[in-house]
């Protein structure tokens, strides 16, 4: 389940539109782009005049679902001959639309294993 900003839209939109204030300093806040150590991204604001950063109520709900959504994917490998097997989990099943005929792509990218279904 997706998490829900209770904020109107056009709110929202007014949001984006203001730039953000520093609260220490009220120096000018910059949006920017993080990653924390396990790779997942996220926005945040940082003081273009302190450092100061800031992360809001909806940008911190973003990192968590995004956390959860990775427990939820968490799976164990099984041996399968010298080569090991990766179960699936049904969500991702339905929503890729797989099935036991269709190929996939394992490709490498920054250290990681990125499977593309082709
Ligand atoms: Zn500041």
């Amino acid at each position: 389940m997706r998490s829900t900003n209770t904020r109107s839209n056009n709110k929202n939109i007014d949001n984006r539109k203001k730039m953000k204030k520093c609260s220490e300093c009220n120096g000018k806040m910059e949006k920017k782009l993080g990653k924390t150590p396990e790779g997942v991204s996220y926005t945040f604001f940082k003081c273009l005049k302190c450092g100061e950063e800031i992360l809001f109520m909806n940008q911190l709900h973003n990192v968590a679902e995004k956390y959860r959504e990775m427990k939820r994917f968490k799976v164990k490998l099984n041996k399968w001959g010298l080569s090991l097997g990766l179960r699936i989990p049904k969500e991702l099943v339905y929503r890729y639309k797989l099935n036991d005929k269709k190929e996939v792509l394992i490709t490498e990218e920054d250290n990681k294993m990125v499977i593309t279904i082709v």
